[in-house]
């Protein structure tokens, strides 16, 4: 694992998904089909080595109870936070780090309450550069758990962002501290926000989250990412094997609702777009049902797809946020942002939220992924289409570079895009002519099902797939990477 790079900087440009921006373009390609295909070669990768898999154990993921009152009017938060972590990872830990990214995120946080509930006796926190550091008094060895106990107040900021409020919503991306991943040798992968791109890496997590809120409209709706149990003005989530749990609440969304067998896929709009929002919900329906088949089946109980007014779009396990942007500019016609926009941040649920990566050091892993899985859309739901994807998502911008860039390589969001994003499904294209269809599904099949609940690397991606190729990789991926 690659350092984590060490730069400030002071607020975050942009967000997950890029789409206004850069070649061949293929021939009409099949639609796709799931195929059988075993590995062609008993090489080891860390994903797929299956005595290694069968005998370890799981280590179990870490338990977040939150206790929340959101107070609507007040724009703020009361929560109280148990932590359930297990260490894992094979070496004592002497200081437990929380990533408090509401301090990057300009909301006010005040911990006023923080105490262990079993496990290591704590030391003095220190709260800085958004991370809480908490001495344990003695280290936590490897196997044994630790509960801790957080009080704190979040007030958020207005104006429209991922953690703030404007007169027509409330987001609650980030907002509770979390344990990042921990690696052996070098300690806590925690990344500083750069000018594009997500920098945060998260492990699977099981959240139990219990909201009252206080000071709402009657019209209140409350956008998360799993079905709710309301009594009054409270709302109680569970989530589990979840990246994180992300929410939006509203006195003026209005709700789409559809199913695809057990679960449960709603749409939360402003009103003015309705149409829109009929065409999300049919592609988030649509979408959910390629890639469940392609490669596997989704682990959650719904799906939200919520109007968001900051840029772009984001990504969350079972809730996503596109922008109203793509709302206001629908046209009726799926050759539109909405359309592909959707079926992209769907398919973050299998790519960040199953199989997790380095958002920071390693973008294009979970991103060209989705990109490409906006093509698997169109080829199977507008095969007519798939010329013009090509020329509109990627082709006109004539990306160049290499793919293997960190979100820290870019002062702009435009060579951000075009690298990661489009050079990556440049590469997604070229890979899948090299290998043949079956090959290549069997592949993003494997690595959905071996990865999921991990933190997939470069070299966990190329080991399986060349484990899936019967040709040599090396041309196709010297083409889009400086590393090999
Ligand atoms: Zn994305």
């Amino acid at each position: 694992m690659k350092p984590a790079a060490t730069f400030l900087i002071f607020f975050i440009l942009t967000n997950a998904c890029g789409p206004t921006q850069a070649n061949q373009t293929p021939t009409n390609l099949p639609s796709v089909s799931i195929q059988t295909i075993s590995p062609t070669s008993a090489q080891g990768s860390s994903l797929s080595s299956p005595t290694a898999n069968e005998h370890a154990e799981e280590p179990p993921p870490t338990e977040y109870d939150l206790d929340v009152v959101f107070d609507y009017t007040g724009h703020n938060l009361e929560v109280r936070e148990e932590i359930n972590y297990t260490n894992s990872n094979g070496e004592p830990i002497k200081e437990l780090q929380l990533v408090v990214e509401a301090q990057h995120l300009g909301a006010g946080f005040t911990l006023t309450g923080l105490q262990p509930i079993s496990g290591s006796n704590i030391g003095e926190p220190e709260f800085s550069g958004g991370l809480l550091h908490i001495p344990l008094l003695s280290p936590l060895a490897s196997g044994e758990s630790l509960q801790l106990e957080l009080e704190y107040f979040l007030v958020l900021p207005a104006g429209s962002g991922t953690l703030s409020w404007t007169d027509r919503q409330t987001n609650f991306i980030d907002w509770y501290p979390y344990i990042p991943p921990y690696i052996n040798g070098q300690g806590w992968l925690i990344h500083q926000p750069a000018l594009v791109g997500e920098h945060s890496v998260f492990e699977r997590a099981n959240f139990d989250v219990h909201i009252e809120v206080a000071n709402a409209p009657a019209s209140l709706q409350v956008a998360a990412p799993a079905p709710a149990e309301v009594h009054d003005s409270t709302f109680d989530y569970e989530l589990h094997n979840a990246r994180r749990f992300v929410w939006s609440a509203s006195g003026q969304y209005e709700v789409l609702d559809a199913h695809l067998g057990e679960t449960k896929i709603s749409v939360y709009f402003f009103n003015e777009h309705r149409d829109a929002a009929e065409a999300s919900l049919e592609t988030a329906k649509q979408a959910l049902d390629l890639y469940s088949e392609l490669f596997g089946a989704y682990p959650y109980e719904s799906l939200s797809v919520v109007e968001g007014q900051f840029f772009d779009g984001m990504e969350s396990d079972a809730l996503f946020f596109l922008d109203q942007y793509y709302f206001l500019t629908y046209s009726h016609d799926p050759r539109n942002y909405l359309t592909a926009l959707t079926a992209h941040e769907v398919a973050h649920n299998w790519w960040f939220g199953q199989v997790g990566n380095d958002q920071a050091l390693e973008p294009w892993i979970d991103e060209a992924l989705c990109v490409y899985s906006e093509l698997l859309y169109y080829e199977n739901t507008y095969p007519h289409l798939v010329d013009w994807w090509w020329e509109f998502r990627i082709d006109r911008f004539h990306p160049q570079g290499s793919v293997d860039s960190t979100i820290y390589d870019h002062s702009g969001f435009d060579s951000y895009v075009q690298v990661v994003y489009m050079r990556g499904s440049q590469f997604l294209r070229d890979l899948r002519t090299a290998i043949g269809e079956g090959p290549f599904f069997a592949f993003l099949r494997a690595y959905a099902t071996l990865g999921a609940g991990q933190i997939a690397s470069r070299e966990d991606f190329f080991s399986l797939l060349k484990e899936y190729s019967p040709v040599n990789l090396d041309p196709t991926i010297s083409d889009y990477f400086r590393e090999q």
